[in-house]
């Protein structure tokens, strides 16, 4: 489930190509009767930048003199309507397609971009496209079964599509980023703009990017950032808690502080919202190492663990736990 399942991490649901852990798969399969509207909205950012909320994680695009460059594709029944909505605010062609990592939310899409688009991801995200049909292999039967013992049919579902789909994929025909980086790369589309892409200390996946437009002064985290919802932290991805903290520090020094911020899932915000989420990883990190410290045992500690504060962000009921294991096996 790391692949597959780990993009399906959150509130989504993996499709296409990787996976994540227990997120309970959104049944929305009538995508194409609901009219645009119901499915997209666009926001604009300024300076030709744009945020686009869809069904997965968060898209933003740039509109530049000659093309455009887009961040994440969602899944793959949704990419053409992502398209569309591109299509009305410009008619330049799409040729940048970022992945911000592997989960199947942000590159199940790649299938239909790749058409026009080149694809690009820090280096193993490419590694983990293309290592996903071996690992459901070896994952999804065992979570397959626990779906059904469960009676979670839309996850039982879910699984068993991924099952098939990996049982009689190529390889060669997954559509992993063509481009790859290690540390940092940039792209000059014109227009005054420059975009840097920097890869990250390992938090919410080892593969993580976030890309910062810097005339337009807006940052799009992808999934090293979950506003006011409570994160997947993909530990089997090369995920970790601590990870989070290095990496949101990292990124907190590096952007000005007028900075518009877009999640990976959750609202558009600015840099005051971006630290409200660090805090919170902070406080998962800290409740976790008080505990250990205090010789309660991982079982207790998540049994116990309540972080009042966090109560509304989304997610909380599905996922705070395992942040909270995540970070207990972290501590000292
Ligand atoms: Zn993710």
């Amino acid at each position: 489930m790391r692949r597959l399942a780990a993009l399906a991490g959150i509130a989504l649901f993996p499709l296409a190509v990787s996976a994540a852990p227990a997120p309970a798969p959104t049944p929305t399969p009538d995508h194409h009767d609901r009219p645009p509207e119901t499915v997209f909205r666009v926001q604009p950012l300024g300076n030709d930048v744009y945020a686009l909320y869809g069904r997965g994680g968060n898209v933003g695009f740039f509109v530049g003199p000659d093309a455009v460059t887009v961040i994440d594709s969602q899944f793959k029944d949704v990419a053409p309507g992502i398209v569309s909505e591109i299509k009305k605010v410009t008619d330049k062609p799409i040729k940048f397609l970022i992945n911000t990592h592997f989960h199947g939310d942000h590159v199940g899409g790649n299938e239909v971009f790749r058409n026009f688009a080149m694809i690009i991801a820090q280096d193993n995200v490419r590694t983990r496209m293309l290592a996903s049909p071996e690992t459901i292999k070896k994952e999804y039967p065992a979570r397959l079964e626990k779906a059904k013992q469960a009676g979670n049919d839309a996850m039982a579902k879910f699984l068993q599509e991924q099952i098939e789909w990996a049982n009689k994929v190529k390889v060669e025909e997954i559509a992993a980023p063509v481009l790859t980086y290690d540390s940092e790369l940039r792209i000059h589309p014109g227009g005054g703009e420059t975009i840097q892409i920097w890869h990250l200390p390992p938090a919410h996946t080892d593969g993580d990017s976030v890309v910062f437009f810097e005339k337009a002064k807006v940052l799009h985290m992808g999934d090293d950032f979950f506003n006011k919802v409570i994160p997947f932290i993909d530990v089997s991805g090369g995920g970790s808690a601590k990870g989070y903290l290095a990496a949101l520090d990292k990124v907190i020094a590096k952007v000005p502080a007028d900075a518009k911020i877009i999640p990976g899932h959750g609202e558009v915000t600015d840099l005051a919202g971006l630290r409200a989420f660090r805090q919170y990883i902070a406080d998962v990190l800290d409740a976790a190492g008080k505990a250990k410290a205090a010789g309660k045992s991982k079982e207790d500690f998540v049994k116990d663990v309540d972080l009042p504060a966090y109560k509304d962000f989304g997610g909380y009921k599905d996922r705070f736990k395992d942040n909270a294991a995540t970070a207990y096996d972290e501590s000292r």
